[in-house]
């Protein structure tokens, strides 16, 4: 067996043991003489796996008595819309965005195909290579919520602390959920695609605030109600059972591994390698980012030209070392090195970037 190391920004890498588990597991799940994703979405075989994630989302994450998790369908994308639909909900309503990058504009964009939109603060004049100071953020009146992107995975940047908003404040945290502990509590409502830090593509994570759900107006179809989920315990329809049962044994995984300060001590570590070797290149490699900001998900960087960055990134895959293509909006390097990325894998391109350099 060869496993490269894998950078891509997502999906992303997972943990060899899970893979491996969900390997043997394949053709007989535990026993069944069945794959858990040939069972029927209300079996007692496919519950336990379903409350088992439920119940590993809550317990790893904290998630007070207040707050319910869903397990849907659809991607972040699918909540750039469901976030307005549920919780504003109306033409004369209005919400807050804050313009980090990206993924923030995107939410910017289908928010407002259904309610006013402030967008409270614009990174783009800058170049989106910094973010707000947390303290001086505050949400508009009358606004629905505030949303904001916890990191934006293609810039590379991430928020440090969050706003202590009047409205409720709404995190798209699809690319760093489970990195680094939260107060869940502080928040209205959080949402993940899981494909970056937490499992494959095809589940999305989403905490709301329960009390937040009265607001969902009768007019949102079933599928698009959070209600219709949070009464059904994501079973309304069939869920992704498959991402699901994988999310669960990465839970599993971070739970072994002594929980979310201990995942979140092993990416201080891995970013601070990662930049350290940026910053001590003598000018060589490059990170746009405001230092106050940049991402321990996402670390973007440049070489001295476009050749150099080609150069460099052809050579990484020789040695084994793939997905380090800066997406292809802003170009450059970009090294995402999630929960899953071991820290032998980040010495590896620390070690690679040395070599390159001295030419
Ligand atoms: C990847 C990503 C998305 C989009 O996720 P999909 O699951 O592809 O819809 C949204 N927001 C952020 C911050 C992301 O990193």
């Amino acid at each position: 067996m060869n496993r490269a190391f894998n950078f891509y920004a997502g999906p992303a890498t997972l943990p060899q043991s899970v893979l491996e588990t969900a390997q043997r597991e394949l053709v007989d799940y535990r026993g069944a003489g069945m794959s858990i994703m040939e069972t029927s979405h209300r079996s007692a075989l496919y519950d336990e796996v379903h409350q088992a994630c439920v119940d590993g989302i809550v317990r790893l994450l904290g998630v007070p008595e207040t707050h319910t998790v869903l397990l849907l369908g659809g991607g972040a994308t699918l909540q750039f819309a469901m976030v307005p639909m549920n919780l504003a909900g109306g033409a004369e309503t209005s919400c807050d965005i804050i313009a980090s990058g990206s993924w923030a504009k995107k939410a910017i964009d289908d928010a407002k195909k259904i309610c006013s939109v402030n967008v409270v603060w614009d990174g783009k004049p800058e170049g989106y290579n910094t973010l707000p100071d947390s303290a001086s953020i505050a949400s508009s009146p009358g606004s629905s919520y505030l949303h904001l992107t916890s990191n934006e995975t293609i810039q590379g940047l991430q928020w440090r602390d969050f706003p202590q908003t009047e409205a409720p404040l709404v995190a798209d945290m699809s690319s760093d959920i489970m990195s680094r502990p939260v107060d869940v509590d502080r928040f209205g409502l959080i949402y993940a695609g899981a494909q970056k830090n937490l499992g494959p593509a095809g589940v999305t994570v989403v905490i709301v605030q329960k009390d937040l759900l009265d607001r969902v107006p009768d007019t949102v179809p079933a599928y698009l109600s959070y209600r219709t989920h949070a009464d059904k315990n994501s079973l309304y329809n069939t869920p992704p059972v498959y991402p699901i049962y994988i999310l669960r044994l990465v839970l599993d995984w971070i739970t072994e591994l002594g929980g979310i300060q201990a995942i979140a001590d092993i990416n201080r570590r891995k970013a601070a390698a990662l930049y350290s070797a940026i910053d001590e290149s003598d000018g060589y490699y490059r990170c746009p980012v405001d230092p106050a900001y940049r991402s321990m998900m996402n670390v973007v960087f440049r070489l001295p030209d476009e050749d150099a960055e080609k150069r460099f990134i052809a050579g990484a895959e020789e040695a084994g070392m793939v997905g380090l293509k800066g997406h292809r909006s802003v170009g450059g390097v970009r090294a995402s090195i999630y929960n899953a990325m071991p820290e032998s894998g980040v010495a590896a391109l620390v070690e690679y970037m040395e070599r390159f350099r001295r030419g």
